[in-house]
């Protein structure tokens, strides 16, 4: 189900269907707080379907067109019959919001010290839209297929997380820095003695090659396994993993980070399905700018970009 059908079929309720429809909205919306009046037989009962206590808001259901009728006879009913009302508002699937403008600026001007509000479908959609699923089931009675069309969530792939701390990234990351030091030895040494004619050097060059190949053979695990602390202990110094954060840690193999807490880390892959019709892609994040990542699709990294809020929440760019 997509908003605008849920729009159409708030739209086309009526009466004690729709009546039946906000009230489970309501209900989703304020949980116990929000109390019927319906339910103790009283419909209709002081110009209120329904009512917050402890804010004094009332709220009036009506799916009848003749809404500048309905919604002043409400208004006024409820707040002759109830005492210290705070807020009205009025719940309607009829007619746009800007519909409402004069009635209510005229309302507000008789009771400047109560809030009066319109509540219409389109705002409702929305907002039942943003429900998790079981509770949109709930509301609309049935069982819904919910495509929220633009906006999607990086979920990370539990397969491919894997926690540290910080003596582990160490310790895994060994053979990486032996490596970087000798060939960083070598070269050295090389430059040094640069006076060694061309035979020596083909020597010394075939030497370092064959010795990588090597040690790319038996330690080629262990270098994989490399947690690159250095840049770990970067990202904390700079501030930019504070415990509790997550950030990109490695674009390329789509790796970021998070402190779990001081000394203890989670690598993350995360990655969502791309939502552009007929795409079948994977979406990956990339940096962007301070408060916000950039998704890209494998297929259509041009085209099929999302901007991703640091909660990995994203809608599509159109
Ligand atoms: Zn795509």
């Amino acid at each position: 189900m997509q908003l605008d059908l849920m729009e159409l079929l708030l739209e086309g309720k009526g009466g004690a269907q729709f009546q039946e429809y906000m009230e489970r909205y309501l209900d989703a919306k304020y949980g116990s707080r929000f109390e019927r009046t319906t339910e103790n037989g009283r419909k209709g009962d002081g110009g209120k379907d329904g009512y917050i206590y402890d804010s004094k808001h009332y709220f009036a259901i009506s799916s009848r067109s003749d809404f500048k009728r309905k919604i002043t006879f409400d208004f006024f009913n409820c707040v002759t019959k109830n005492h210290d009302v705070r807020k009205f508002t009025y719940v309607t699937n009829r007619a746009l919001p800007t519909a409402y403008a004069e009635v209510v600026n005229r309302l507000r001007g008789i009771y400047p010290t109560i809030s009066v509000e319109v509540l219409t479908h389109y705002t409702i959609a929305r907002e039942i839209f943003d429900f998790p699923k079981k509770q949109i089931e709930k509301i609309l009675n049935r069982d819904v297929d919910i495509s929220r069309d633009n906006s999607i969530y990086f979920a990370e792939n539990e397969d491919e997380s894997e926690s540290f701390t910080f003596r582990e990234a160490i310790k895994d990351s060994i053979h990486w820095y032996t490596l970087l030091i000798i060939i960083c030895v070598v070269v050295g040494v090389l430059f040094y003695f640069l006076h060694f004619n061309e035979q020596v050097w083909g020597i010394a060059m075939m030497g370092l090659f064959v010795f990588l190949v090597l040690y790319l053979i038996l330690f080629g695990k262990g270098i994989k396994k490399t947690k690159f602390p250095h840049k770990i202990l970067y990202l904390i110094c700079s501030g930019k993993l504070p415990v509790g954060g997550e950030i990109i840690f490695n674009e390329a193999i789509h790796r970021s980070i998070h402190r779990n807490s001081m000394w203890n880390f989670t690598f993350y892959k995360r990655s969502v399905s791309c939502v552009k019709r007929g795409c079948t892609g994977k979406v990956y994040l990339y940096d962007h700018e301070e408060e916000t990542y950039i998704g890209k699709c494998e297929r259509d990294p041009v085209n099929h970009t999302y901007t991703v809020d640091r909660n990995f929440y994203g809608n599509l760019n159109c």
